[in-house]
């Protein structure tokens, strides 16, 4: 859980109690080794958010966040640092992630060095360079290592930043719409790159997206989430094709042939998608119940003042938010009755 103080005038309008932004409430998963977990969202649902606590960019308000079991409650110390090490963010604009005034060898060298990564020097750290950029298919290495960033392509200013988050030697890789910025024509390269690291490395990866149809082409699992909260979760290929949550349903019903898309990756953008269907809350005043119940279309009495936990759909692990999925509800009230 995140939430952060609200300050100024904004303050003011609120001034009963202390304002806070519900940036992000209740938001947990697992990321596996070997697994790429996409978190869908359209802009200020929270997504940005999970992956900078996971960083340990700031500090969560409420939770744990845990490396193989072991808590990072203690900031600082051992066990904090390894962590660190072990979770790598990469970040959706290249050319802002990356120093004009230095070149590849040096955005490199750092992270292999501060990590212990760079060998004895010399020779071996010249080979750890070579390594790198070779697993990025940024051949023949020489090209690159001298390299200024304005001298790149923005795909190939990219593979920059994901070599240096693997200078670090990481398991977890925390992408945040690493390719939004890039043209659609190089979009693929770059998921497919990150698909092969993930296999050859057993990389845990979080894939934060606002294209749904994104993530079912490059992500195993799918978790879907509005205003700061998750809404829906389960394979990809099932939340994309069948998804279940009225929110979810919005975004892929507004998608346009998703084969197409898979094709060019990078069309069912989450911030376009339900444009037609109102706008998102306030996350200072968030609404009670579940938070989509004022755009909901199926909302029931219930739905406005009883937070829906997440309910099981099948046993393939696909559960929503949404009280749909609970058949006392229903029974006791048919879904629509209460919709705007
Ligand atoms: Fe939320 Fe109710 Fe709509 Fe489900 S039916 S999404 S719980 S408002
Ligand atoms: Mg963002």
């Amino acid at each position: 859980t995140k939430h952060f103080p609200v300050r100024g005038r904004l303050r003011d309008l609120f001034s009963r109690t202390p304002a806070v932004v519900h940036a992000v409430d209740d938001v947990s998963f697992a990321l596996r080794r070997g697994r790429v977990t996409a978190l869908v969202g359209e802009s200020g649902s929270g997504k940005s958010t999970v992956a900078r606590l996971l960083a340990q960019l700031h500090p969560r308000t409420a939770g744990d966040i845990r490396l193989h079991g072991t808590s990072t409650r203690v900031r600082g110390g051992r066990r904090f640092r390894a962590y660190v090490r072990r979770v790598q963010l990469i970040l959706q604009d290249p050319f802002a992630s990356l120093n004009p005034v230095h070149t590849v060898r040096h955005h490199l060298t750092r992270p292999l060095r501060i990590h212990g990564n760079a060998g004895r020097g010399g020779e071996e750290l010249e080979r750890a360079l070579t390594d790198l950029l070779t697993r990025v298919n940024l051949t023949p290495p020489e090209r690159y290592l001298d390299a200024f960033p304005h001298e790149l392509s923005g795909g190939q200013r990219q593979r920059v930043a994901i070599a240096r988050a693997l200078g670090a030697d990481p398991e977890v890789l925390l992408a945040d719409e690493p390719v939004s910025m890039l043209d659609v024509s190089i979009r693929l390269g770059v998921l497919n790159l990150l698909q092969d690291l993930k296999q050859r490395l057993d990389l845990a990866i979080l894939y934060i997206t606002h294209d749904i149809a994104s993530a079912r082409y490059f992500a195993d699992e799918t978790i879907v989430m509005y205003a700061g909260r998750m809404v829906e979760g389960g394979d990809s290929e099932t939340v994309t094709q069948a998804p279940a949550h009225p929110y979810t349903r919005l975004l892929t019903g507004s998608a346009p042939d998703p084969e197409r898309i898979v094709g060019a990756v990078g069309g069912a953008d989450a911030s376009r998608a339900d444009r037609g269907g109102g706008e998102p809350p306030s996350l200072i005043k968030p609404p009670a119940g579940c938070r989509f119940h004022p755009r909901c279309p199926q909302a029931m009495r219930r739905c406005a003042t009883d937070l829906p936990p997440r309910l099981t759909i099948d046993e393939s692990g696909h559960w929503a938010a949404c009280w749909l999925f609970d058949a006392a509800t229903v029974a006791a009230d048919p879904p629509g009755s209460a919709a705007a």
